[in-house]
């Protein structure tokens, strides 16, 4: 039996924040299935992402991890490409990412201010207990153990598995999927830009990585007939030079991928409720976002200080803390559908596109 206050599963961007913010207060344990970072896509971070590094003690370390500038977006999107730089952004540039390096700052320093980190592990059930929560843990080296905390947070990405299981119910807003890879540049063209370019089934995106490395996608909706041949390598190259924007830019940067396409869940989903009696759902879990808004990172770190803020009141006897942090949520996912409603409108050369049409 391992005694701590707050139990997290998952050590992804929010699960990490999360600890790191309650490890100098509190004792708390970190479950994850990985070890280390599994490589995946996701690594745009917008500019106002620089103001929760330095509230949190991480600024310093993040310069030294050489993340590569990312100037802006480019879109070639109902048939006009237009440019939305940050230079007038308060915050400065965003980043693109090393995006196993970057998570692994956030779980380094979750250790280094006294989190326990279990790994790799998971999680076999949980059951309420006095004074909190007891939670079935299954650890590769140690075999299963109880461990009990008074504070749970569900960190665990979109399945959201635990919340879940203590009864939250998620509910998917749309079908989009990602086909995806990543190569190497053998140019430098000094691009610092995001590149998304609307197809008539979905849309392609693509931005240079740090140390001459580059990532493709396609996203399309699971159900439709391009989604039939995402992890075919011919199919995935033939419709990317299609794309006027993005075949240029893959040309002048003479990429070349590496690796196989790789398929991931990339739909809007939220939870209800994001937050109850002893417990917190935070990052994927709480709101799960479409790439399209570069969003899901910040909200990661967002959500997973504002809940370690909203578990320390809670820990120390605030019955409202639950409360708040669910408005707090319900007020970003209001916001996001706005904005991506606005975003997905603009394109309007596809009315009989199935894709298209569902997002008029
Ligand atoms: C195609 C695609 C492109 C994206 N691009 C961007 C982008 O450019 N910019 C951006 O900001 N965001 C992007 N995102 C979103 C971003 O990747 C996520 O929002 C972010 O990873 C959420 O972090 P998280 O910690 O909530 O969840 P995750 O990163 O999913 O972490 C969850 C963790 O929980 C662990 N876990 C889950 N279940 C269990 C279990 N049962 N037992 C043990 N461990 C478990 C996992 O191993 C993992 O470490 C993209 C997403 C997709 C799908």
């Amino acid at each position: 039996m391992l005694d701590v206050d707050v139990a997290i599963l998952g050590a992804g961007p929010a699960g990490a924040t999360a600890a790191l913010n309650l490890a100098p207060h509190w004792r708390v344990a970190v479950v994850d299935r990985h070890a280390v970072p599994k490589a995946r896509i996701g690594e745009s971070l917008p500019p106002a992402a620089k103001r929760l590094l330095s509230d949190m003690g991480l600024w310093a370390e993040f310069e030294r991890q050489g993340h590569a500038p990312c100037h802006g977006n480019r879109a070639t999107w109902n048939g006009i490409t237009a440019e939305h730089d940050f230079l007038r952004d308060p915050d400065g540039h965003g980043w693109h990412l090393d995006r196993s390096r970057f998570e692994m700052l956030l779980r380094d320093e979750a250790q280094r201010r006294g989190a326990k980190f279990l790994t790799p592990a998971g999680v076999r059930g949980v059951a309420s207990a006095p004074h909190g929560w007891e939670v079935a843990i299954a650890q590769e080296r140690k075999g299963p153990f109880a461990l009990r905390a008074k504070v749970l947070i569900d960190a665990g990405g979109r399945a959201a598995m635990l919340a879940r299981k203590l009864g939250a119910r998620r509910e998917s807003r749309d079908k989009l999927v990602c086909a995806w890879v990543s190569g190497k540049d053998l140019v430098d063209t000094g691009d610092a830009m995001s590149h998304i370019e609307a197809d008539e089934q979905g849309w392609w995106y693509s931005a240079a990585l740090p140390s001459g490395r580059r990532v493709v996608a396609f996203h399309t909706d699971a159900d439709l007939p391009a989604a039939r041949h995402l992890q075919d390598p011919a199919w995935f190259a033939a419709s990317g030079q299609r794309m006027k924007g993005l075949s240029d830019r893959l040309r002048e940067s003479g990429f070349v991928a590496d690796m196989q396409p790789a398929t991931t869940a990339a739909h809007s989903a939220t939870l209800t409720p994001a937050a109850g009696e002893g417990w917190f759902a935070v990052g994927d879990a709480a709101i799960s976002f479409d790439p399209l808004s570069s969003q899901g990172l910040f909200n990661a770190l967002y959500t997973g200080l504002a809940a370690a803020e909203a578990t320390d009141r809670a820990l120390q006897g605030d019955t409202s803390a639950g409360e708040g942090y669910r408005i707090e949520v319900g007020s970003i996912g209001a916001a996001y559908e706005r904005h991506l409603h606005y975003c997905y409108a603009q394109e309007q050369r596809w009315r009989q596109s199935v894709f298209w049409a569902r997002r008029a």
